[in-house]
């Protein structure tokens, strides 16, 4: 629209004259593995108190020049999305609802005490990287991963909301999320550690919340776990979500269960997607808390019959094998099921072009 193409105009574009050539790019495309593999380009947006936002730029990918001390290096004012843009069946460029991306960014700005990106200008930064960069993207079942992030570049350490921000967009060619693309996710249960309270930042997709998960992380790593499973941080009782994916069971009766967006969840965009695809499908979904004690029990008992995770990255992955430290449990055959099988075909079908979705889904 209008407002669109005036924003977009507003970028000052330089190419980059190093760009990687042609061969070079399809050898980095073969295996790209995930967020290893830079794109040539990247987009700039620049605010200041009392400007406003300015400076908007698509350029070549190069590194920040920071003073030591900037803010986001001390207090961690920063936020980020992640989305894909894909190679189409007819060939053409789709993105998978940009929009909702750029209203959680805004959400996420609201929360760290940081200036909103107009959506628009969020819309039209995206667009303009996924233009100049649209060799990059992988044919097949690859994808270009964006990732659209804002921090505090103010140079000053008194402890407040920073008064100057640079928003950021690069990009990643993808293959598979998980290595060997996984048939099944294993997963280890945090009983101590928890990834956000109420009235925390769990909502929000803000760095801090991924620093604060790492050790839990790690320490599903070393049980051989692919994701680590957080609890709630009052009771460590009712299952909130892994690292970097939103949970979902599926019962015997048919029924979904996928835990509410309390304020200590991220309100996943795949989630939504899979609620309401589901739902269409004539599925009963209850967003309501599920407990770690219930899960084993339902597992153990048949009463549970699929379980799966959902993001961005890993779009749907079933949930095979469960770990904590009171015993290991599987879930059904261990390797998913035809819920899980039809949700990820009707899912993907409509990230690639094959399937019609919902209106606005898809974004050419
Ligand atoms: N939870 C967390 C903690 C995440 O980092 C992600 C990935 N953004 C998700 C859930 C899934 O969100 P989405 O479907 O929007 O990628």
């Amino acid at each position: 629209n209008d407002m669109d193409v005036q924003q977009a105009s507003r970028f000052t574009v330089t190419r980059n004259s190093q760009a990687v050539s042609a061969d070079q790019r399809a050898v980095l495309l073969d295996d790209p593995g995930f967020g290893r593999i830079f794109t040539d380009h990247m987009v700039t947006i620049r605010y200041t108190q009392g400007q406003g936002w300015h400076s908007h730029s698509v350029g070549p990918r190069e590194p920040f020049l920071l003073d030591p001390a900037c803010a986001v290096l001390h207090y961690a004012q920063e936020i980020f999305e992640g989305m894909k843009a894909y190679r189409v069946a007819d060939g053409s460029i789709a993105m998978f609802r940009p929009q909702e991306n750029a209203r959680r960014f805004a959400e996420s700005a609201e929360r760290m005490a940081m200036p909103a990106l107009p959506e628009d200008m969020f819309m039209a930064a995206v667009e303009e990287l996924v233009k100049i960069d649209a060799d990059w993207i992988p044919q097949g079942d690859g994808s270009l991963y964006l990732r659209p992030f804002m921090f505090a570049s103010e140079t000053f350490l008194g402890v407040r909301p920073a008064a100057e921000y640079i928003f950021c967009v690069i990009a990643s060619p993808v293959g598979a999320y998980f290595k060997g693309g996984k048939k099944a996710v294993t997963l280890w249960v945090s009983e101590h550690y928890t990834r956000a309270a109420r009235g925390g930042t769990g909502a929000a997709k803000c760095g801090g919340n991924y620093a604060a998960s790492l050790i839990a992380q790690a320490e599903a790593s070393e049980h051989g776990c692919d994701q680590v499973v957080f609890l709630d941080a009052a009771e460590h009782r009712w299952v909130e979500e892994l690292g970097g994916m939103n949970v979902f069971f599926v019962m015997a009766d048919g029924c979904i269960v996928t835990p509410p967006l309390s304020g200590t969840i991220l309100p996943g965009i795949t989630r939504d997607s899979v609620i309401t695809l589901a739902r269409q499908q004539g599925m009963t979904v209850r967003e309501e808390p599920y407990s770690f004690a219930q899960w084993r029990a339902d597992a153990t008992s048949g009463h549970l019959r699929e379980a799966f995770a959902c993001g961005t990255a890993a779009v749907i992955t079933a949930i095979g094998t469960v770990k904590s430290k009171d015993g290991d449990f599987t879930v059904g055959n261990g390797d998913g099921g035809i819920v899980t099988e039809g949700l990820r075909a009707t899912l993907t079908g409509i990230q690639r072009g094959t399937v019609d979705g919902p209106e606005g889904w898809l974004l050419r």
